[in-house]
């Protein structure tokens, strides 16, 4: 049997041994597996899905941006002061400096913690204030307080509602007692929406705590929450390391928060917008013609009351002088 003769190359094994070695088959990085119930799915899929797992319903956390696109009509809205920049008054470095934590944060894509923008939803023209979680765990501090307060402010003299989402882990520790003094910010711009008779909607998202649960987002006119969002001041965990109780499986989770009291619906993030939407169209109806709807009733019920009196003779005069007007009876008639 006659050998057959192989040639190798040592070029062509030199060049193999240079290229790279054939990676496994791996899924697209932005593919997501469903914590709750491992289901998966690609990108475009959770685009259209707005981030909701389409077999058991889990809500990831939304960007800022994105959620403002989610909200508003045809996805279409003109972000508002993404000039401003926090400041670092305190100087404050824990493992690393707060500037160097901001521009690490910036560098995701958003400029702070708070996206507000003009825009419309159900057809209906709103300011929209919403906070980002992945910015610095949507922490408040001085610019996100001055966000909001110009949100309120322009809401006001616009005469539009202001919609708000939060998404918080509370104030924003670097920046110390001035990350406090936004949440006393924050209920000023709710006081100027109230002088100008224009309501607030606050969708409560997972998780809203701390100083941003105890200021502007637990006092909304109309409160709404998405499904399993933690809302508390204080997270499960470190209320049951500091009282060593054991607390209930949903402490704190939107649907207990519901049964409380505290929100008005929890609401799937899928019918948010035309929720709020609709929610807009009944509150545009104008106060004026609701006070004056209530005036006429009132007077019509006084009108037919004087008619009724004239009707009965036997009600004493004191009385029938009340309800007619007029001198009150001269010959001292019953009373
Ligand atoms: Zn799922």
């Amino acid at each position: 049997m006659a050998r057959r003769q192989i040639h190798v190359s040592i070029d062509r094994l030199r060049g193999q041994r240079d290229e790279p070695a054939p990676r496994p088959q791996k899924l697209p990085s932005d593919d997501r597996a469903c914590p709750t119930c491992a289901s998966t799915f690609r990108a475009e899929e959770m685009r259209h899905n707005l981030n909701v797992c389409a077999a058991c319903g889990y809500h990831w956390p939304v960007g800022g941006r994105e959620r403002v696109a989610q909200l508003s009509d045809d996805g279409a809205y003109d972000e508002l002061w993404t000039e401003l920049r926090a400041a670092d008054p305190l100087r404050f470095v824990d493992i690393q400096p707060y500037p160097r934590r901001v521009e690490a944060a910036e560098a995701k894509g958003t400029t702070e913690a708070l996206v507000c923008a003009d825009a419309r939803i159900g057809g209906r023209p709103c300011v929209i204030a919403v906070m980002d979680f992945s910015f610095l765990g949507g922490s408040m501090g001085s610019v996100v307080g001055e966000k909001f307060a110009r949100a309120c402010e322009r809401a006001a003299d616009r005469g539009v509602p202001l919609v708000t989402v939060s998404a918080s882990g509370g104030a924003r520790m670097q920046e110390g007692v001035l990350a406090l003094m936004q949440m006393a910010k924050t209920i000023v711009g709710f006081e100027v929406l109230r002088d100008a008779g224009v309501p607030v909607i606050v969708v409560l998202a997972h998780p809203t705590t701390g100083g941003v649960w105890a200021s502007f987002a637990s006092v909304g006119d109309v409160t709404y929450a998405e499904p399993g969002a933690l809302i508390a001041f204080s997270g499960p965990r470190v209320i049951e390391q500091t009282t060593r109780e054991k607390l209930p499986e949903d402490f704190g989770r939107a649907e207990s928060q519901l049964s409380n009291g505290h929100v008005d619906a929890v609401v799937d993030r899928r019918e948010l917008s035309g929720r709020i939407g609709r929610l807009l169209g009944i509150l545009e109806q104008p106060p004026p013609a609701t006070a004056s709807l209530a005036m006429s009733l009132a007077q019509n019920g006084t009108e037919r009351a004087a008619r009724m009196a004239q009707a009965l003779p036997s009600i004493p005069r004191r009385l029938r002088q009340r309800v007619l007007g007029g001198e009150p009876p001269a010959d001292g008639g019953p009373r």
